[in-house]
């Protein structure tokens, strides 16, 4: 009880509470919670303060009510039950401009912003012709290398995930978007483990350990290339998965379409662990911040199948997705080749 009374009021000196709204930490229900501190601490707000800092990720529901809507993320994508499709490329404009970038240890987050007044925007896709802004990046991961993403696919979960988000042009700003359904689009990447440590992501690691403290934020050494870190590999770029989400935090706003890229970017065990020393609002290691998987409900995922680069003749036009006609349409000109050697044959015998 006492110890109780000083790590509480050790957690309220420090102010760390404040504007932070939900936890990675702890599994308390609302009653559990009741039991163990209203007994002695007569003070709504701060009762209110003490519920939110120990409601992890089960308990997001009880203060934000958008957390239990039927159209959430993170999910599970099962592979063998995604529809197939073929949408119009997905299209990346305005990356190719080194810009200053700034990064902030936000309590729950590493988040990116780029200080730049022609931002970069996203089109096409299942976004079709919509446009939508880029606002910030920022990052998922787990207390070791076997969790740490917050969509699975086929129940595997990756070590980190970033997440690129975008709000559509028409709304104007960031806060307008989150009012509409088809407000934000995000750029979901998938990391795994490599024994190199990936050059592009050295610029932001080398700065974690200057923002450990939350609310610390730096700018970024060098401009930042944002085509390196958005569109690490061209060639892979159109294959991926497509659903409608929400915002993977409270309060969970069912606003986003999200683009899961199916290529993975590589990270050293070194830089993702730095990742793992910055703090959350308590003060303590900020070791994981993902949301646990939700029920797709009615939805259904979409993998976009890339069109092929070029078709060389009509006949795999036709037949893209007719193996038998295909292979039928060959024979087509080898009976034209026979047929022409037999008549050469006949002549030639006159
Ligand atoms: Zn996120």
């Amino acid at each position: 009880m006492v110890l109780s009374v000083v790590y509480l009021g050790l957690l309220l000196l420090s102010g760390l509470c404040r504007g932070q709204e939900f936890s990675y930490e702890g599994s308390l229900g609302e009653s559990d919670r009741e039991v163990r501190y209203s007994t002695f601490i007569d003070n709504d707000a701060l009762r209110n303060e003490i519920n939110l800092v120990f409601a992890g990720p089960s308990h997001w529901g009880d203060e934000y009510h958008t957390c239990i809507g039927k159209h959430q993320s993170p999910i599970n994508i099962e592979e063998h039950n995604v529809k197939n499709v073929s949408l119009q490329p997905l299209r990346l404009i305005g990356i190719d401009n080194p810009c200053q970038s700034y990064v902030t240890n936000t309590g729950h987050t590493v988040m990116l912003k780029t200080n730049e007044s022609k931002a970069a925007m996203l089109s096409g896709g299942p976004l079709e012709n919509n446009i939508y802004v880029f606002e910030q990046l920022h990052f998922h991961w787990g207390q070791n290398d076997y969790e740490g993403s917050e969509d699975l696919i086929n129940n595997h979960s990756f070590p980190m995930e970033m997440h690129a988000v975008f709000y559509k042009e028409d709304y104007k700003s960031m806060d307008e978007a989150l009012k509409h359904e088809d407000g934000l689009a995000i750029l979901a990447y998938l990391y795994e483990i490599s024994p190199q440590p990936n050059p592009m992501y050295e610029p932001i690691v080398k700065l974690l350990p200057d923002i450990e403290a939350m609310g610390k934020g730096k700018v970024l050494q060098e401009p930042l290339l944002l085509e390196t870190i958005l569109v690490p590999d061209i060639a892979n770029m159109q294959d991926y998965f497509t659903y409608n989400g929400s915002l993977t935090t409270p309060p969970c706003l069912e606003v986003a379409t999200w683009i899961d890229f199916k290529d993975h970017q590589e990270l050293s065990r070194e830089q993702l662990s730095a990742f793992r020393d910055l703090r959350n609002p308590q003060g303590n290691k900020l070791t994981h911040n993902f949301r646990p998987v939700q029920p797709l409900e009615d939805r259904v995922v979409l993998h976009n199948i890339p069109q092929e680069h070029s078709t060389p003749s009509n006949i795999s036009e036709d037949h893209h997705f007719d193996g038998h006609s295909g292979q039928r349409s060959v024979k087509v000109p080898i009976l034209f080749v026979a047929l022409g050697a037999l008549v050469a044959i006949f002549l030639f015998a006159m």
